[in-house]
């Protein structure tokens, strides 16, 4: 009869989970998904919150959020956010969690607070930019634009194209500039306005196409602006 070896504690196919494993282990889940349950990384402790810091040991936790930027801040989901809240939760994350403020403590609390302040400073700057939420909100809804993408509107990309060409052609004239930015600006609202409709419509292939026009006008601003800026004209 064959003996069927089994594993024992010597053999290096052994493997017993000890308690700092079985932790990673869960805390490896509980970044995948907010849902499961989470630990400190430090103490071990079961988290009942998503705070920055372990309720019992007080150290720094990783972000529990690294994909959705509303739900990093904690504000709703749409496209008209409230900046004024946006902004107050960004101070009170960088008051907490700025890599200053880790200069005396372990090599992995700084860690820590040197990746989550780069992750809130990127979201923040992304939720701030209205091209780049409308963007994020249309990846979300697992839709995204290519650098090439267009509109199939010839008499849209004609109003464009003109419009590209009047800026070139009034390079010179700051009064005329300024005008055509103004003009720029108010298509750049109307467009805003229709986006937030859409998403709030949840008609993602809508949104998407204003968003794609939104890109247009918003390269013509840059364009505009960055002429301003270089004859020391800015806003
Ligand atoms: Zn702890």
């Amino acid at each position: 009869m064959r003996k069927v070896l089994f594993p024992t504690a010597k053999c290096c196919c052994y493997f017993k989970p000890n308690r700092s494993s079985l932790i990673n282990l869960k805390n490896s889940y509980s970044t995948s998904n907010s849902r499961l349950k989470n630990y400190c990384w430090k103490c071990g402790v079961e988290r009942s919150n998503a705070n920055m810091f372990c309720e019992k040991c007080n150290i720094i936790q990783n972000p529990q959020e690294r994909t959705n930027y509303f739900k990093l801040f904690g504000i709703e989901q749409v496209f008209n956010i409230d900046q004024k809240i946006l902004k107050d939760k960004f101070r009170n994350f960088q008051s907490q969690i700025h890599p200053d403020k880790f200069s005396n403590s372990s090599e992995k609390e700084q860690i820590i607070s040197e990746e989550y302040s780069s992750l809130v400073n990127k979201a923040y700057h992304k939720l701030m930019s209205p091209m780049q939420r409308a963007e994020h909100l249309l990846e979300l809804n697992g839709e995204n634009i290519s650098d090439n993408q267009t509109v199939d509107e010839p008499t849209f990309l004609m109003n464009i194209m003109n419009l590209n060409e009047e800026v070139e052609s009034t390079m010179h004239d700051m009064e005329k500039l300024k005008q055509l930015e103004q003009k720029n600006k108010t298509e750049i609202e109307v467009l805003t306005k229709e986006i937030d409709k859409h998403f709030q419509n949840r008609d993602i292939e809508a949104a998407k196409k204003s968003i794609i026009k939104l890109k247009y006008f918003s390269s013509i601003s840059d364009r505009i602006n960055s002429i301003l800026r270089e004859a020391g004209i800015s806003d």
